[in-house]
């Protein structure tokens, strides 16, 4: 290996997180429509004597580094031994985002580059459901089954998104834990393409994330923080993305997403404007 190379872990936004029915294992199946943000995490790597990870950022005194985190998981998994990755964590740990998943995701195509070739998907399942989606990012995906159904989607419009993270972590198997109905519709089977983030805003309303009122149930400051997006101006759609408790506002332009922004900032909340990535046509 040589030279130090950096990649944007994005944000996972689901857009929309349908669960549609439990296997007898007790894993949920999803049909998510997944985007990914400008902002999110920056990992480094450089040469080094063996593997390591430092942490730095907002986000990383939540975060312990060995031997768990899933920049290590990941890189051991592709047998890289030679390694010093440096983790800027800004995501907020454990917030719906899946900050690990796409950390890990960007180790791995780090680590492409330097001729260790990525799991295959049952590797990558290994790690965590949502890295197959993360491995496509930054394109728009839909997510199916455990999470190892990966599908492009094309005319996904990019979105002017203020994500908004009360400040608590909120567990996942705790959240599918209290969901009481588990076998809901998926999607439509064929996606319609949307002319722009007005029309796709206006289609998500007839969708859901299904796991919004069990997150609500057990952190019900979800249901203010959706309230208080909803209210701000040029807001065209306000959910929940992953098992939460992270929010997020589809709003009409980036003026809009910024001053929702500065209305809604507080202490100890994690407030980002950013704008999600569009399909490539
Ligand atoms: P998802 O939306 O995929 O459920 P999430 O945003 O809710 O993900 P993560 O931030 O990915 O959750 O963290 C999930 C768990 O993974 C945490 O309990 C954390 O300790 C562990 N973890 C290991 N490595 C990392 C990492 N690099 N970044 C964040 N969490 C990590």
């Amino acid at each position: 290996m040589s030279g130090r190379v950096r990649a944007v872990a994005p944000a996972k936004i689901n857009l929309t997180l349908h669960v549609t029915g439990q296997r007898a294992d007790g894993y949920h199946l999803l049909d998510s429509l997944v985007v990914f943000t400008e902002a999110g995490d920056g990992l480094t790597l450089a040469d080094g004597p063996g593997l390591s990870l430092d942490l730095t950022g907002p986000a990383a005194p939540a975060l312990a580094v060995e031997p768990d985190n899933l920049v290590l998981r990941a890189a051991r998994a592709v047998g890289a031994t030679r390694a010093a990755f440096t983790l800027e964590k800004r995501l907020p740990v454990a917030s719906g985002m899946g900050g690990g998943s796409s950390d890990a995701a960007a180790a791995l195509k780090l680590l492409a580059g330097r001729g260790f070739p990525p799991p295959d998907t049952a590797g990558l399942m290994r790690l965590g459901a949502d890295l197959p989606v993360c491995m496509a990012a930054p394109a728009p995906s839909r997510m199916t089954g455990l999470g190892e159904g990966v599908a492009p989607v094309a005319g996904v419009p990019a979105l002017w998104l203020l994500l908004v993270n009360p400040g608590q972590a909120l567990s996942t198997p705790a959240v599918f834990k209290a969901l009481n109905q588990r076998d809901n519709p998926p999607m439509p089977e064929v996606l319609p393409g949307w002319s722009d983030a007005p029309a796709l805003a206006e289609w998500l309303r007839d969708m859901r994330n299904d796991l919004e009122p069990p997150a609500t149930a057990l952190m019900p400051g979800i249901g203010d923080l959706l309230a208080a997006l909803r209210a701000q101006p040029g807001c065209l759609l306000a959910r929940m993305t992953g098992s939460g408790a992270t929010c997020f506002g589809i709003f009409a332009t980036e003026g809009a997403a910024q001053d929702a922004a500065r209305a809604l900032a507080a202490p100890g909340r994690f407030v980002l404007p950013t704008r999600s990535l569009p399909s490539v046509r």
